[in-house]
């Protein structure tokens, strides 16, 4: 699996903006590449954790989970476990202080697995790298 650029990009400066509340969001894939994130209503405003959010989602067609730990441990707690084995294949936690290397991404037993970041020609995007 992988990832666009762009799309990590969105993520970490999503969850740079959130916090110090959690971010968190739905992926979304084309092929085998993560390209869209749907963002998670009412995450920035509730007192519930964006976890807690995500279980009570729909199961919308989605290859994964993103969601952000402020506190900058990549590590997944319990519920995001819980989480990761019921929505999906590839779960990304991202943390402070939200640069290219603060993030990590799991898969549903909770083991870390490897994303690749590629460039990904958006079609109706703007391109800037
Ligand atoms: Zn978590």
């Amino acid at each position: 699996m992988k990832i666009a650029k762009d799309t990590l990009s969105f993520i970490l400066e999503v969850s740079k903006s959130s916090a110090p509340k959690e971010f968190a969001g739905m992926l979304q894939a084309t092929g085998d590449v993560i390209t869209d994130v749907v963002v998670v209503p009412g995450t920035e405003s509730s007192d519930e954790s964006a976890v807690m959010q995500l279980f009570m989602l729909p199961n919308i067609a989605t290859v994964g989970t993103v969601h952000s730990h402020p506190s900058g441990n990549l590590r997944p707690s319990t519920d995001d476990l819980e989480l990761f084995d019921r929505k999906g294949e590839y779960h990304i936690i991202a943390g402070a202080p939200y640069n290219e290397s603060s993030w990590a991404c799991y898969n549903n037993k909770g083991e870390r697995t490897r994303l690749e970041v590629i460039k990904y020609e958006f079609e109706e995007d703007d391109e800037n790298w």
